[in-house]
């Protein structure tokens, strides 16, 4: 049977560049979403109002499509292991699953051979002074889960900043070795299980937690860069993850620490769309449609920069850049911090992009 609906369990703005890109492969999609205004609503050909907590909202957006992918990580697992069973949830539960709690996910990246900075499971505040003995300051207090862009995080410079844990102690969390990085940089892949495609690593720089430009090529040590491409592409492969799957690296002289992972599309593969060949919803798409994976190729030295709430304003004076391509997500409510659009600056000539990234760092 050939494929050809896409169902979707989030519309924010990953599923809505999916479902871009699936109209451009001449395929359907269907969304589910809580939000009456969510992104992806715009673009999709039909779609579901209901919470992820919804059980039968989410059996009937399986009943409704083809193959099913998600964009949306905290998908209860105990859900998409009971739908994996009777429908054709391409990626499974298993890449979401190991994401979704810090402990198993560094415990299963160093399983399969990928380094993170040491950490401690804590619960209470002996857990926390325990681990803290171990470490030494500063070391990093982060939620187990439910953690993104630096929410539910602690920075411990000293033990004044014990007493900031206590919204936190008694929840599940970490306490981890704080990584003096030189800088942070992400792989996006796509994996059919036998054969691993990757997009040029990114160079990733954050603003308070949140992420600000990526910027590609990375300029990283070409040996540093073959050994993380290599050992990414071999961590997909040994844990039998299938569709796509970003990882967030901090790089150290010549070692690389994994941080995390996503199984869907990542904001720092975003440039993919004007920068490369193929671009990370595409092959996603076509992974999830049976279609042959394509290798991405750089075409142009590119820099993508997210567009907050408050950054809207610069919107006009970006886009008379030439070359800049602006991707405004459609959220009716615009607030400080949240993510309103990118656009993605291509096509430099390299004293232009040396100009722009040497500003930027
Ligand atoms: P995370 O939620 O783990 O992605 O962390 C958000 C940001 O905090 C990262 O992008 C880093 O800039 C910083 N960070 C997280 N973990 C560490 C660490 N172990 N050492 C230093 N910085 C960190």
């Amino acid at each position: 049977m050939s494929l050809n609906k896409i169902g979707i369990i989030g519309g924010g703005q990953l599923g809505m560049m999916l479902c871009e890109e699936a109209k451009l492969l001449g395929a359907k999609t269907i969304v589910l979403d809580p939000s009456e205004d969510a992104p992806a609503f715009k673009i999709a050909d039909e779609h579901i109002c209901a919470t992820f907590d919804d059980f039968d909202a989410l059996e009937d957006l399986c009943k409704r499509a083809d193959v099913i992918t998600y964009e949306f990580e905290n998908v209860r697992s105990d859900f998409l292991i009971k739908l994996e069973n009777k429908y054709n949830i391409k990626q499974g539960f298993k890449p979401l699953f190991d994401g979704q709690d810090r402990i198993r996910e560094k415990t299963n990246a160093n399983l399969h051979g990928l380094k993170t900075a040491k950490f401690f499971d804590v619960t209470t505040k002996e857990d926390a002074l325990n681990a803290i003995k171990e470490l030494g300051y500063p070391c990093l207090y982060k939620t187990r889960t439910l953690g993104y862009d630096g929410h539910g995080q602690v920075l411990l410079k000293s033990s004044d900043d014990i007493k900031n844990l206590d919204p936190f102690l008694g929840g599940p969390g970490i306490i981890e070795e704080f990584i003096k990085f030189d800088y942070e940089a992400s792989i996006v892949m796509v994996s059919d299980g036998k054969n691993v495609i990757s997009f040029p690593i990114s160079r990733n720089i954050h603003k308070h937690g949140i992420l600000d430009l990526s910027i590609v090529p990375a300029g990283m040590k070409k040996d540093v860069e073959d050994r993380m491409v290599k050992a990414a592409k071999q961590f997909m492969l040994d844990c039998k993850y299938l569709g796509i799957l970003a990882i967030e690296f901090f790089i150290k002289d010549d070692e690389f620490y994994f941080n995390e992972m996503a199984p869907r599309p990542h904001n720092s593969g975003h440039y993919t769309i004007e920068g490369c060949n193929t671009n990370q919803f595409r092959e996603l798409d076509r992974y999830l449609l049976d279609l042959p994976l394509e290798e991405p190729k750089l075409l142009y030295p590119t820099v993508m920069k997210n567009i907050l709430g408050q950054d809207v304003p610069d919107v006009l004076k970006y886009r008379a850049f030439p070359n800049a391509y602006v991707h405004m997500y459609g959220k009716s409510e615009v607030r400080h911090n949240r993510k309103m659009g990118h656009i993605t600056f291509t096509n430099m000539d390299e004293d232009k992009y040396n100009k722009l990234v040497s500003e930027a760092l």
